[in-house]
């Protein structure tokens, strides 16, 4: 039992932990000053024990002057877990296909016919293969839009050219030749039947769909996710839970900044805590910032603030527990990351030494080499790892094929052999 005062202390009395505050102009805080609530909140958080909805809100409430004590507990249960390891994935970025049937308000990836190449074409997924192993890379991001094929004649006339029903079809078959050439395919192909997934399982090690706000209220009109069928947070969580069921490593997380109430972000997190309590194969947890671009039909919306990605990566770390890793994307928040490792983050994504994250062009991934400088001025250290993270490399997760592969690559603790 360790004691709110008695972890404070601690995170205060850490150079690292102090010098973080101040370059972020984040105020020492005061328990006494605490509502109750929020301190017994933060008490049981510290001591692992299970936090209701009303206990989670209270958290939500915790304003900037004593956001560094919420801090100190989720940075006290990273630590705990993690260490001081930081992790990342080197990764090759594929847009399969950019056209999609739903209609996102804050979306830059989604193109219209005659905007672009209808797909990225077998030969340019066999190149950027090859590219990819020649830069180091382990894993190949497959992205698309949402169901094209429903509703672009074009698009379905291409596929069906080349053999395929589908864009699920299509990205199956890519990420076979992909693995084949010797790097493992991580594909987010949005919704998708158990069929499907179980035919993914072949050949990835792990799959990604965002579950981004458990809020149907955000389907109608005038709001993020109107006229988005894809987006409806039962189908996701269909999905995401058909994948449990075949035990599938899965990515997901949440979109924060559009257009959801806290209590609706607390409701997704407890979303995310409830499938993976029930199947155990959520490996990480992504918290997205939306970031407006020219253009877009949420051009002029307002962004997160530091308070509120500070509170929900931290909420996020003390609710889902030891197994789940911790994102944000580092390209999303280049002056926070280091911030919002001290919050509860353990991981930075896929970065990418060639390609760039076509969801948000505008903004780079810093290269490798400042981010390692980055965060070992603050005494952490950056691993890589593959697509799976080191607690599902495991034939409870993979297929025999791909995990005799994995082992090649890493070593007694599951990262990537650092030589
Ligand atoms: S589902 Fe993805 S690609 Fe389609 S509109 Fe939404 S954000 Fe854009």
């Amino acid at each position: 039992m360790i004691s709110l005062n008695e972890a404070y202390k601690i995170f205060l009395s850490s150079h690292n932990s102090s010098e973080i505050l101040k370059a972020h102009d984040i105020p020492i805080g005061n328990i006494l000053e605490l509502d109750t609530k929020i301190r017994v909140s933060l008490e049981k958080a510290l001591n692992e024990e299970d936090l209701s909805r009303e206990n989670v809100l209270a958290l939500t409430q915790i304003e900037i002057e004593n956001v560094s004590i919420l801090m100190s507990v989720s940075n006290f249960l990273r630590t705990k877990y993690k260490g001081n390891l930081i992790s990342f994935s080197k990764n090759f970025f594929i847009p399969l296909t950019q056209l999609c049937r739903d209609n996102c308000s804050y979306c830059t990836f989604k193109y219209e016919p005659g905007e672009g190449d209808l797909l990225y074409s077998p030969e340019r997924v066999l190149e950027a293969a090859k590219k990819s192993l020649e830069l180091g890379c382990t894993e190949m991001l497959f992205v698309s839009g949402d169901k094209p094929e429903l509703v672009y004649e074009e698009y379905r006339r291409e596929l069906n050219k080349m053999g395929y029903e589908s864009t699920s079809d299509y990205m199956i078959a890519m990420s076979e030749l992909c693995l084949e050439e010797g790097i493992f395919p991580h594909s987010n192909l949005g919704i998708a039947k158990i069929e499907e997934l179980k035919r993914f399982k072949n050949s990835n090690p792990s799959m990604g769909l965002m579950l981004e706000s458990i809020s149907e209220r955000l389907m109608d009109p005038g709001e993020a996710h109107y006229r988005c069928p894809d987006k409806y947070p039962r189908a996701r969580i269909k999905t995401i839970s058909d994948a449990g069921r075949l035990s599938i490593p899965w990515t997901t997380g949440i979109l924060i900044g559009i257009g959801e109430t806290w209590e609706e972000r607390v409701d997704s997190i407890f979303e995310l805590k409830r499938i993976s309590d029930e199947f155990g194969h959520i490996q990480e947890i992504i918290i997205q910032n939306f970031s407006p671009k020219p253009g877009i039909k949420m051009e002029g919306s307002p962004v997160p603030t530091d308070l509120d990605m500070i509170k929900t990566v931290a909420i996020s770390k003390i609710l889902m527990g030891k197994d789940v890793n911790i994102q944000v994307p580092p390209n999303l928040n280049a002056k926070t990351y280091t911030l919002h490792i001290f919050s509860g983050v353990n991981d930075l994504g896929g970065v990418s030494p060639i390609t760039i994250d076509y969801v948000n062009p505008e903004s780079p991934w810093p290269q490798l080499d400042i981010m390692k400088k980055n965060i070992s001025e603050y005494g952490f250290q950056l691993r890589e790892r593959l697509p799976i993270y080191p607690e599902y490399l495991d034939k409870r997760f993979l297929t025999d094929n791909i995990y005799n592969k994995a082992l090649k690559f890493v070593d007694e603790t599951g990262y990537i052999k650092e030589n």
